[in-house]
């Protein structure tokens, strides 16, 4: 017999988990909503000339990451390795992005092709913001402030720290390469096999590189901050203002330049020390070509992506919260009438009681084993129904956690009673 596992990097979501994902997810959906952001839902298949095009060829994802396939028409596709490229297509095509401001949100699974280790998955799942239509700094500080409440309804507030650059405007960045691309040329024989190749194709990506070396040899090399533009810079600086005034702690990093080729000007990332090398859990920034570059009108944008198994495990290890999916009423029933009558009083009180979580007797047993389950089960009331009961109309209730003496109540004081045992 062959007995299949799940994909490489692909991990299933069991109930208990799932239970805290939903509780995260919900508490995202409801800090964005706040601010006034909107659910958009765009396929997880898109064009594979889409994503190479917006995140460009010279990048991680696109060179060596992507899920690209030729479906049966020989059209070249690919899974979606990020959400902002299918979000900005979308919204182009659908013409929401035209003369109008938007604030959406997203939220599903990602996929990129790397080596599956903590922290980093193939199927992955992001939830991410896009703003269109606002140019900042306003709107720049307005999301690190979302993000932030985020980290603070979480509880996290104290293991995650802002980074923030400024990318500058592409010609700015133009001018800087040229200085960066002689500093790599003086340290040729340092690079390494990655960074020799990207020196003349795309030579920022060297700053982002996870190798120390190239870490420590970046350190010295020259830094964006110095080419700004003049806009560039009174951008950043307001920002840094506001978040100054709204007392928000950030590190100027210099070496945040992001693995994805849209971005221009104000870049940031949310990091933890508490995850091992996959310290990144939020990160986005602004992309005010990106609208244009797809066909759209000029459209200032920007955006972020956080990561869900980073954000999951730091609430697992930090801010765990006590979360209850256990039953609320386990209904034991014997004999046919018994069961029958079961049935019928279950969905009477899941009419009455929506928010709770009542079982019946499925699979039936003798009153030994129906009670096993009711214990386990984690009801709080057991409701008894035998054939005394049922000849007298009458439910025998016995509270599973507290050592209080059954009771025999009427079917007809049924729902009142329970109203008072469980608020
Ligand atoms: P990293 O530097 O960790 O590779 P990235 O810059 O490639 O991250 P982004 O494209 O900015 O990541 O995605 C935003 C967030 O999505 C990341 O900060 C991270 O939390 C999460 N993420 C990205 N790739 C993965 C992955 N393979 N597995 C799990 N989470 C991921
Ligand atoms: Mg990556």
């Amino acid at each position: 017999m062959t007995l299949y596992q799940a994909v490489r990097g692909m991990n299933d979501i069991l109930p208990e988990q799932a239970t805290l994902w939903q509780w995260v997810e919900t508490k995202l959906k409801n800090v964005v909503s706040h601010y006034g952001y909107q659910e958009i839902r765009f396929p997880i298949v898109e064009s594979l000339a889409l994503f190479k095009r917006t995140i460009g060829e010279v990048t991680d994802i696109v060179e060596k990451e992507m899920y690209a396939f030729e479906d049966r028409n020989g059209d070249w596709l690919a899974l979606r390795p990020e959400g902002t490229a299918g979000c900005v297509r979308a919204g182009i095509e659908q013409g929401i992005l035209y003369n109008q401001l938007q604030k959406l949100w997203y939220s599903g699974p990602m996929f990129r092709h790397e080596r599956p280790q903590k922290g980093r998955c193939r199927q992955f799942h992001q939830f991410g913001v896009e703003a269109f239509g606002y140019a900042g700094p306003d709107v720049d500080v307005e999301i690190i402030l979302m993000t932030a409440r985020l980290w603070r309804e979480l509880g996290l507030e104290s293991h995650i720290a802002l980074e923030i650059n400024s990318l500058g405007s592409s010609a700015a960045r133009a001018n800087y390469r040229q200085q960066l691309v002689q500093y790599y040329d003086a340290h040729i024989d340092s690079l390494d096999e990655d960074s020799k190749r990207r020196l003349h194709t795309n030579p920022m990506r060297i700053l982002d590189s996870k190798n120390p070396d190239m870490q420590k040899l970046n350190t010295s090399a020259p830094k964006l901050n110095d080419y700004l533009d003049p806009e560039s810079q009174q951008h950043f600086a307001k920002l840094c203002q506001l978040l100054d005034i709204a007392h928000i702690k950030y590190t100027v990093n210099p070496c945040l330049v992001r693995g994805l080729d849209y971005y221009n000007g104000t870049v940031f990332e949310w990091v933890t020390t508490s995850l091992g090398a996959q310290g990144t859990v939020c990160a986005g920034g602004r992309y005010d070509g990106l609208v244009e570059q797809l066909g759209g009108k000029t459209t200032p944008a920007i955006g972020f992506a956080l990561g869900l198994e980073r954000l999951v495990a730091l609430v697992e290890q930090f801010a765990m919260p006590q979360l209850n999916s256990s039953a609320d009423i386990f209904i034991v029933a014997v004999g046919e009438a018994a069961e029958l009558q079961s049935l019928q009083l279950a969905e009477q009180l899941r009419n009455e009681f929506p928010q709770r979580i009542i079982l019946t007797n499925l699979n039936g047993g003798n009153f030994k084993n129906q009670m096993k389950r009711a214990d386990k089960s984690g009801a709080q009331l057991a409701l008894i129904i035998g054939d005394d009961e049922v000849n007298q109309q009458t439910v025998t209730v016995k509270n599973l956690r507290i050592d209080v003496s059954q009771q025999t109540v009427k079917c007809v004081d049924l729902i009142d009673f329970i109203s008072m045992k469980i608020k």
